[in-house]
């Protein structure tokens, strides 16, 4: 940028950094999807394809952001753990944020087509936010706070468009029926009314989806191999297992438990 005179107005930028060495998550939601479902005449109450197409977007924002270690993603929402180690944009949050929501938006429309035969009514908006969490726990309590409002949501509304597609239900009529339920009576409707086996539903609808990646296979070092190859397998191994590397899976299992981060102990690291 030329200097003049005017320069001086950059001085009012304010840059809010993340503090350092801590997690931060980046969540994004869907601004009225509840009306951008209906316009779309999205499958009630799942829509597999708006869902792949979250997944797509999500693991373009992962391609772009190697720092981006993890996601999480249910409904018109992603989370994105950010790893305590970033200097990416120099930790400033509004740059970081603003990118990944860019980078979602443009993706979710840039593949729309691959799921929809409709096209797109009107542009879909996306809002953002950044948390940052000093501890571990905070980030396992994170995830599991949204795979949590998965499960709920999801026994909620596979209910709610039982009773309304299957048994005719206005939606005023399946709310009410609905109204102080705990979950094992939800299963029970569900499987008495209208013959259906919550636990055989799709994973991606019970669990979300959990996009991580893969640890790369890495080398062994020699042990009487020459200092130079010992030293650059070393720094391999070293930079390797961070998950910033490695192609990207997209699973449906629970990361409420501890297996899941057992068997990934960088996530955490
Ligand atoms: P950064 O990610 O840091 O913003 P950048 O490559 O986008 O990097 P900018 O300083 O924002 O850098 O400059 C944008 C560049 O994009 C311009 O220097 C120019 O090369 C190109 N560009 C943008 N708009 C046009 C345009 N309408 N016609 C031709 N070139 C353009
Ligand atoms: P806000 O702008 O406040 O986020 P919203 O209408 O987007 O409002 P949310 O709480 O974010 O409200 O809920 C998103 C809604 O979008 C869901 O309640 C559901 O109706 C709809 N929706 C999102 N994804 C799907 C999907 N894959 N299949 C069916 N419906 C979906
Ligand atoms: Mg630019
Ligand atoms: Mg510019
Ligand atoms: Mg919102
Ligand atoms: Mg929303
Ligand atoms: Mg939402």
């Amino acid at each position: 940028m030329a200097n003049s005179r005017f320069g001086y107005v950059r001085e009012f930028e304010e840059h809010d950094r993340l503090i350092p060495s801590t997690f931060s998550v980046v969540r994004i939601d869907g601004h009225s999807f509840h009306r951008f479902s209906d316009i779309h005449n999205f499958r009630k109450p799942n829509d597999s394809r708006a869902l792949e197409c979250m997944n797509d977007a999500a693991q373009f924002v992962m391609q772009q952001l190697h720092d981006v270690i993890l996601a999480f993603g249910e409904s018109d929402e992603y989370s994105f753990l950010l790893r305590p180690q970033s200097h990416i944009y120099d930790r400033r949050k509004a740059k970081i944020v603003t990118q990944v929501v860019s980078a979602f938006s443009s993706a979710f429309m840039y593949n729309w087509s691959r799921h929809f035969s409709i096209p797109l009514a009107y542009p879909p908006i996306f809002d953002g936010r950044i948390i940052t969490y000093p501890l571990t726990i905070h980030v396992r309590d994170y995830f599991a706070w949204r795979q949590v409002d998965t499960h709920i949501n999801n026994l909620y509304n596979t209910c709610f468009w039982a009773i309304v597609q299957q048994g005719k239900k206005t939606e005023r009529e399946a709310h009410n029926l609905l109204k102080g339920t705990v979950s094992s009576q939800k299963h029970d409707i569900l499987f008495k009314d209208y013959g259906i086996n919550y636990n055989q539903l799709n994973e991606m609808y019970k669990k979300g989806s959990v996009l991580v990646r893969d640890p790369p296979s890495l080398p062994q070092v020699p042990s009487d191999g020459a200092y130079k190859e010992k030293k650059r397998i070393e720094k391999i191994r070293k930079d390797g297992i961070d998950g910033t590397r490695g192609d990207i899976q997209t699973l449906h299992v629970d990361i409420i438990k501890d297996v899941f981060w057992n068997e990934r102990p960088w996530l955490l690291a």
